[in-house]
């Protein structure tokens, strides 16, 4: 939803939290997926839309 240029979204598919500056990631919880493919997101953000 959010698709500023200036505002990373998170690397991990379902989810579409805004990255922390200079990170691929929300947080530590999409971080550690590695690569793994997930299907929802448990990152906590209420906003996420992949947190189902
Ligand atoms: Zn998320
Ligand atoms: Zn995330």
């Amino acid at each position: 939803m959010a698709d500023d240029k200036n505002q990373k979204t998170c690397k991990n598919p379902p989810c579409g939290c805004p990255a922390t500056d200079g990170a691929k990631f929300c947080g530590p919880s999409c971080e550690g997926t590695g690569d793994i493919i997930e299907i929802d997101c448990d990152c906590g953000h209420e906003a996420c839309s992949g947190n189902f």
